[in-house]
């Protein structure tokens, strides 16, 4: 896997070496069929009753639920961590300190290393294993282990409702750009900080013990310019789930609003047998409720996200002069946004005169 201009990962053929099999095609979830929906989904919003850990959590924290079970059972769990303050990787978690490494929504593509081929050995020995991540790289996980005829039988698979996963280099850039102006290392993160509130979407990070908070990033992956191409065509981006259990935000569609709820709250779809038999397990320890899906359907349970106009525009500025200048001109109050707004305004002044 090599890293392109974006700083996102593709297979790279070795074209001295290949042998023409045709085996990545059969893995490369890009080329598979999505498995079908399942007719027996069921649909909860739910809370993990721990208070600490929903804090810490992104959403309702059901990954820690989950992963519990998993490990209170024996079992691995793979999931993603910061690897510093500007790499994600895929890590393996025997204990529940590695675990609690892995809470948290990092907003950017996770390196998942030689996951795929860990899991395959965990298995063959026997472990129960969890795998959570983004639902494209569940599908790629399920493929490999079909492929490599490894039995799937004691493999929990977690997916998440996902938006798209932004440039890993931007945010490279992002983190040394912080550095550079508050002058130290950044020593912790939090993408989504709940401090603010549930429905806030402001990154917080600390240098030399202070706190600074911004919606920098968040701007930036949120206006759709830096996903990754494959994020614009996601054909993940619907009901029809490839986990065991699936987890997001329970955000209310559209137009009814329910940020009044502060410290967070998971949209569970529990879409087979398997799935069932671990949220019956998980019960005693979360507070849940059966829901309407219908009620729940926010855009990436729909329809994949739509790609900005100006993304082109974005890169190639990029190239030239950096993260700075990008976010100057890019940002929410960067100088497109303003000359936006003051034209926007203009034009309303002219039509209601
Ligand atoms: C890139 C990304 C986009 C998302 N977009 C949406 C969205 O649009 N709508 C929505 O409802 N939910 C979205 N989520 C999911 C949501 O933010 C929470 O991760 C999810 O609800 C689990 O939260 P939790 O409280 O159960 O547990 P937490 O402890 O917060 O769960 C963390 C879980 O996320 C995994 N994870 C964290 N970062 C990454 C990463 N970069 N790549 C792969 N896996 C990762 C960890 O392995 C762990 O399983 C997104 C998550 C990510 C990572």
């Amino acid at each position: 896997m090599k890293s392109d201009e974006k700083g996102f990962l593709y297979p790279i053929i070795d074209e001295e070496k290949c042998i023409d099999c045709g085996a990545c095609r059969t893995v490369c979830q890009t080329y598979c069929d999505m498995p079908k929906l399942t007719n027996g989904q069921a649909y909860y919003k739910a809370v993990i009753r721990d208070e600490d850990i929903l804090l810490n959590s992104q959403s309702g924290g059901m990954f820690t639920a989950i992963s519990d079970y998993v490990l209170e059972n024996g079992g691995v769990v793979y999931g993603a961590v910061l690897q510093g303050a500007d790499k994600v990787i895929h890590k393996r978690a025997q204990s529940p300190e590695e675990r609690d490494m892995m809470r948290g929504s990092k907003y950017i593509q996770s390196d998942l290393c030689d996951t795929f081929v860990n899991i395959r050995d965990d298995l063959n020995n026997g472990s129960l294993v969890l795998f959570s991540g983004t639902p494209c790289q569940c599908d790629g996980l399920k493929n490999f282990l079909n492929k490599t005829k490894t039995d799937t039988t004691k493999l929990l698979v977690v997916d998440l409702i996902c938006h798209g996963v932004p440039s890993p280099l931007l945010w490279k850039d992002y983190v040394k750009h912080q550095e550079r102006k508050y002058g130290g290392k950044i020593d912790k993160i939090i993408f989504r900080d709940k401090s603010f509130g549930w429905a806030s979407h402001y990154e917080s990070f600390w240098i030399k013990g202070k706190k600074y908070s911004c919606e920098e990033f968040k701007n930036l992956y949120c206006s759709n310019v830096c996903l990754r191409e494959s994020c614009y065509m996601c054909k993940y981006s619907c009901l029809n789930r490839v986990g065991d259990v699936s987890i997001g935000d329970a955000w209310l569609k559209r137009g009814i609003h329910n940020h009044d709820i502060l410290k967070g709250e998971s949209l569970v779809i529990v879409n087979n047998a398997k799935g069932e038999k671990v949220f019956e397990m998980i019960k005693a320890s979360i507070n849940f409720q059966s829901v309407a899906i219908s009620e729940y359907l926010q855009p990436q349970l729909i329809t994949p996200p739509q790609s900005n106009d100006n993304a082109k525009q974005f890169w190639r500025v990029y190239r030239c002069f950096g993260y700075g200048y990008i976010n100057f001109i890019f940002g929410k109050s960067g100088f497109i946004n303003k000359v936006y707004k003051i034209i926007r305004r203009k034009i309303i002044n002219i039509v209601s005169k």
